[in-house]
């Protein structure tokens, strides 16, 4: 069954027992029916859904602000705001993307300390009220244009921490920094309303995100000290969004939990918020590439200046070179944006004809020898037109990537499982419930479905269902 969402995006509603293996095939079917041989991005809806609704059980006090620019395909956006999700936007365009959903600007944060002065317009004139900040000229130029805003001050935390991508050499007030600028904005008479800190995207230590809290706490206190009505805290992204990730999401909201109740407890009446990025959508995307070229090399080639390597050398077997559809000025530019290089991981989806695999290295589409997605891996031996898988592609891949060389981007599909989808979507429910073989329904968390309860009033766009 295919459904939906606004803008033409199509959603195959899929039976419970279908995988992302599953699917993939299938659409690998039917590409090579068609004799299509172009890279596609399979994008699990129901993975995005279940992560939003593991957000809301496992971390009841913090409100999800969805990080649009870790990905801003309409569907992710249309989905996380169906269910009730907040925003977080870093441009005028992300705002326009959000509120063109019907996104209401008090579920929006302007999350960007450093603005130009015409988004700051923008934002005034749409009345997205809150946004951050973290230097004294961007407090002159606020009250020169939004004197109204409700200003959130972007510290920065700790950074003794294990953390893939640091933000703090950019962003973020340093705590000694922190009583002159709110000074300043009391003289200013703007008023400053919370705290806000990023402990880095990809964050590998959870007791990162208790030192921060504590110090955002110390930040309240100046603040209050000021006499501010410091009514909210903003935790920021770095949770993690793989399959497997190397700490688990469970881990970090243990130690958030217990930092928020020890640092703001709830009796304070503090609204906590986050702005998750990767976490809802890093592995709900699946890159599908197909092998457009090959080429063998000798194996002694591959010593580090040109010479023998000896221990290779003396095996007969050459190493491969393949080159795919898409590659590091495509979604791969993760390699060199996002320090991905540890995450991608290639399978085959075909079952190999042997268990022998070889030395080989994956490279991208375009004439560029930095075009390098992996420069060492193992493979069985593959065909020009086999396929390959990438696993975790959802954050921070075809949202920064290029049409260097005149390359295209992946086709995009998407899919949900029907017990996933029909619990979010009861209209569709209703309509049907006959039609696609499912398990009964359980309601789970009493929060995602009193909100959805409301959100789904206004899902009529949520349209035509057709059977294929
Ligand atoms: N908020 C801000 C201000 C960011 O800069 C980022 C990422 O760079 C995020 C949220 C999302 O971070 P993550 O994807 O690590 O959750």
């Amino acid at each position: 069954m295919k459904t939906h969402l606004e803008n033409n995006c199509a959603v195959d509603i899929v039976p419970i027992e279908e995988t992302v293996q599953t699917v993939m095939e299938e659409k690998i079917k039917l590409h090579e029916m068609e004799d299509k041989e172009e890279a596609f991005m399979l994008g699990d809806l129901g993975d995005v859904i279940n992560k939003y609704k593991r957000w809301v059980k496992k971390l009841p006090r913090v409100e999800p602000f969805y990080a649009v620019k870790c990905n801003n395909e309409h569907a992710v956006l249309k989905v996380l705001s169906d269910l009730g999700c907040s925003f977080d936007c870093a441009s005028k365009s992300e705002l326009q993307m959000v509120m063109n959903l019907g996104v209401e600007p008090c579920r929006i944060i302007y999350a960007n300390p450093c603005k130009q002065r015409s988004y700051i317009r923008y934002a005034a004139k749409h009345h997205v009220s809150l946004m951050t900040f973290d230097n004294e000229e961007e407090l002159h130029k606020i009250k020169d244009i939004y004197y109204g805003a409700r200003l959130v001050l972007r510290i920065r935390p700790p950074n003794d921490f294990k953390i893939l991508c640091e933000l703090g050499i950019k962003f973020g007030c340093h705590k000694t920094k922190v009583r002159p600028l709110l000074e300043t904005a009391r003289r200013l008479g703007l008023n400053v309303v919370g705290v806000s800190f990023h402990v880095g995207s990809g964050c590998l230590e959870a007791s990162a995100f208790a030192a921060a809290i504590q110090q955002a706490r110390q930040v309240f206190d100046i603040g209050l000290d000021l006499g501010f009505d410091m009514n909210l805290l903003d935790i920021g992204g770095g949770f993690p969004g793989q399959v497997s990730p190397p700490i688990s999401f469970n881990e970090i909201a243990e130690v958030v939990n217990e930092a928020l109740d020890l640092y703001f407890p709830s009796d304070d009446r503090i609204r906590i918020i986050a702005e998750p990025g990767r976490y809802m959508v890093a592995s709900a995307f699946t890159l599908v590439a197909n092998i457009i070229a090959k080429r063998y090399v000798a194996r002694d080639q591959r010593g580090e200046n040109g010479e023998p390597v000896s221990s290779l050398s003396a095996s007969d077997e050459p190493a491969i070179m393949y080159y795919i559809n898409d590659g590091v000025y495509g979604s791969f530019n993760c390699l060199l944006f996002d320090h991905a290089h540890d995450h991608v991981t290639a399978y085959i989806p075909r079952e190999p004809e042997n268990e022998l695999t070889y030395e080989c290295s994956l490279w991208g589409p375009t004439c560029d020898g930095i075009d390098c997605i992996n420069e060492k891996t193992q493979l069985p031996e593959l065909k020009v037109g086999d396929w390959l898988y990438f696993l975790d592609m959802g954050a921070y891949t075809t949202v920064a990537a290029s049409a260097f060389n005149g390359m295209t981007q992946p086709v995009r599909y998407y899919f949900c499982s029907a017990d996933v989808w029909l619990e979010i979507y009861p209209k569709e429910k209703r309509e049907e419930t006959k039609k696609i073989k499912q398990r009964p329904l359980h309601l789970t968390s009493g929060r995602i479905f009193q909100e959805t309860a409301v959100t789904h009033e206004k899902i009529p766009d949520v349209s035509s269902t057709s059977k294929d």
